[in-house]
C-alpha cells in the first residue's frame, strides 16, 4: 500500500503521528517532533490518555504544554486519544506513526509495538528517529525524578515545562 495517503481536499498528503504519554514533554521529544515535521506534510502529536499509568500531568496540562512548545511549527498539531492506536489513526486518515529511539533497550518493546500495530492493521508502518546522541539518555521519569528533589531541569525541558514542574514540586533551587 502506497504511504502517501489522501484526507480530505489535499490528496497526498502525508501524515503522520507521534503517539506517547508526553508526562512531560521533553527537550528530546521535541527533537523529534522539529525533525519529524521536516519530514511530513502534518505531524499530530497525540497524547495517550492512560489511566493505568497515574501520571503526573492531566491530559490536558500535557497537551496545553506541547501546544506551548510547538507553537511556532505550522504543520505539527496536538491532540489526545483515549482508544486504540490504530482506531485513532483510522479517524484520522493517518498511516504514518513516528516513534524515537534512545537506545538498545528502547528497541525491543518498540519492535514489539511497532508488530502489533502492524498485525492489528497492515496498511500502518512506523518511522523510527533515533534520538540526538546529547538527549539520548533523557526521558520524562527522569526529568520528573530530579524535579521533585528540586534539581535543575532547565537544560531538560522548555521553560513552560520547567515552570509547570515548579508548580507541582515547588521551586527550591529549580
Ligand atoms: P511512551 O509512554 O509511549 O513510551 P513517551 O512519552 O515516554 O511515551 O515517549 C514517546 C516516544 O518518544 C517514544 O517513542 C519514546 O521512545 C520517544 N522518546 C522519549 N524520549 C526521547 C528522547 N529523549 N529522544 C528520542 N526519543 C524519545
Amino acid at each position: 500500500m502506497n504511504p502517501i495517503i489522501e484526507i480530505g481536499d489535499q490528496p497526498g498528503l502525508r501524515v503522520a503521528v507521534y503517539p506517547g504519554s508526553f508526562d512531560p514533554v521533553t527537550n528530546g521529544h521535541l527533537d523529534i517532533i522539529h525533525r519529524a515535521a521536516k519530514v511530513f506534510d502534518k505531524l499530530i502529536v497525540a497524547v495517550l490518555n492512560n489511566t493505568s499509568k497515574n501520571p503526573l500531568f492531566s491530559v490536558e496540562e500535557r497537551t496545553e504544554l506541547l501546544w506551548q512548545a510547538t507553537r511556532d511549527l505550522p504543520n505539527v498539531e496536538i491532540d489526545s486519544f483515549r482508544d486504540l492506536l490504530i482506531n485513532y489513526m483510522k479517524q484520522k486518515n493517518a498511516h504514518l506513526i513516528v516513534r524515537g529511539l534512545r537506545a538498545v533497550s528502547d528497541f525491543e518493546y518498540e519492535l514489539q509495538l511497532a508488530s502489533t500495530n502492524r498485525k492489528l492493521c497492515e496498511d500502518i508502518e512506523t518511522f523510527f528517529m533515533t534520538s540526538t546522541p546529547k538527549y539520548s539518555y533523557l526521558s520524562s521519569s527522569i526529568v520528573k525524578e530530579i524535579a521533585r528533589f528540586h534539581g535543575p531541569v532547565v537544560d531538560l525541558v522548555p521553560p513552560e515545562v520547567e515552570r509547570a514542574l515548579r508548580g507541582k514540586y515547588g521551586s527550591g533551587s529549580l
